[in-house]
């Protein structure tokens, strides 16, 4: 079985649920860049501050921040099994820098151990689903107040923390970041087909067939 799995797909695809699924199953890290840029910004640190004019604008965050974020985070020891990328590499430039970092650091190879798995859904439904989304802060489960609702409105099940909304799910940066995606990461598709790692899977489908279907994909 592969080593490294990398997500590809529209915002609001669906892929960190999934992601978080099989990183539990397969007992490897979830690598989710969007949530370490969110930290970053949190703590304050030099690299969020960079970060957060352009998460706020619905664009790329600059090469050499999420370059710096994702090395340190592949180094650390949890990796050395192999590892979920969910949200990196975002554009055909990342792309070849994954393949730079995972040779300098010795965890794997992009052609020979990783797996791109194409989250295929129709444009239109994601903004819907986009500003219906809510994240515990706590426990990162994510809800979605239409197609999968916690139990006690605005309550994590699990944990009980309050949800949050995130500050770039509303409809206007959430546009921007469906062109963002269109222009610098949908060509990843072809960058992943070419060098023959890419398989698809039909994201508009209820969360527990999408599962079924993507364990097919990773044990088949
Ligand atoms: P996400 O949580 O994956 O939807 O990402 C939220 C925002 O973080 C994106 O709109 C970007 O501004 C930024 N971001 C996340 N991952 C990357 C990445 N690989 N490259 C550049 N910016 C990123």
């Amino acid at each position: 079985m592969k080593k490294v799995f990398i997500f590809l797909g529209p915002p609001g695809s669906g892929k960190g649920t999934q992601t978080s699924r099989l990183a539990d199953k397969l007992s490897i890290p979830h690598i989710d860049t969007g949530s370490l840029l969110r930290k970053n910004i949190q703590d304050e640190t030099t690299l969020g501050k960079i970060a957060k004019g352009y998460i706020d604008k619905g664009q790329l965050v600059p090469l050499e921040v999420v370059s710096s974020v994702i090395k340190d985070r592949l180094m650390k020891d949890d990796c050395n099994n192999g590892y979920i990328l969910d949200g990196f590499p975002r554009s055909i430039e990342q792309a070849h820098e994954l393949e730079k970092i995972m040779s300098e650091i010795g965890k794997f190879s992009l052609k020979n151990d990783a797996l791109a798995v194409y989250f295929d859904i129709d444009n239109e439904i994601l903004v819907q689903r986009l500003i219906n989304r809510r994240s515990c802060p706590k426990c990162g489960t994510i809800y979605n107040l239409i197609s999968n609702p916690p139990k006690i409105m605005d309550y994590c099940d699990i944990c009980d923390s309050k949800l949050q909304t995130r500050k770039d799910d509303n409809e206007e940066t959430a546009r921007l970041r469906f062109e963002t995606y269109e222009k610098e990461t949908a060509p990843l598709y072809g960058f992943f087909k070419e060098i023959g790692i890419l398989k698809e899977l039909k994201a508009d489908k209820p969360i527990s067939e999408i599962w079924e279907n993507l364990k097919n994909i990773i044990f088949e």
